[in-house]
């Protein structure tokens, strides 16, 4: 029997929590894999819940997290100015990186060139990050619908002054002037 990815016997783990312990994942092998799905968990700085699939990988300094996730997002639509809420998806891969040495518990100093964040008490909190790819991947000019009918004039505070009544005003300031 040959195994074509060794991701398919990795058991999936269910999390309501964006705060996941990886200490035992980081003192296990290069390469070793924890899958989760992510269960409407709740997060520091984010608006609504979360949801969607998660694998972190240990690479050889840090933790690699894939994550592939789906969050309502709240905003106005720029047709009809009403608040809507969005579904957003937010995918990204990001490292997380040890403050201590995995071998021997001393403290690292980063390289230079690290991109990511940081395992704190051997946790690593995906909050910071799902926040910013949120803000990343908020429309530009979000729509409530497809075909939003747009600003419905009739209801709208910003009517143009009719035009009979400039007129009016125009004759009261005539006859004012006698
Ligand atoms: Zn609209």
């Amino acid at each position: 029997m040959t195994v074509e990815d060794g991701t398919a016997n990795t058991p999936v783990r269910r999390t309501t929590s964006l705060l996941i312990n990886v200490s035992t994942l980081l003192q296990e092998s290069i390469g070793s894999l924890r899958r989760y799905e992510v269960d409407n968990a709740q997060g520091t700085g984010l608006n609504a819940e979360v949801s969607g699939s998660l694998r972190l990988l240990r690479t050889d300094q840090s933790v690699l997290a894939t994550a592939s996730l789906i969050t309502v997002i709240s905003d106005i639509c720029g047709g009809c100015l009403q608040d809507v809420e969005l579904p957003l998806e937010v995918s990204f891969d990001e490292e997380f990186w040890p403050s201590l040495d995995l071998i021997s518990g001393a403290p690292v100093e980063p390289p230079p060139e690290r991109v990511g964040f940081s395992v704190i008490d051997g946790q690593i909190d995906l909050s910071e990050a799902v926040r910013q790819y949120v803000e990343m991947g908020r429309p530009m000019s979000p729509r409530c619908e497809e075909e939003c009918p747009g600003l419905d004039t009739r209801s709208s505070n910003e009517q143009p002054i009719d035009d009979r009544w400039s007129a009016l005003a125009a004759l009261r300031i005539e006859s004012e002037g006698d």
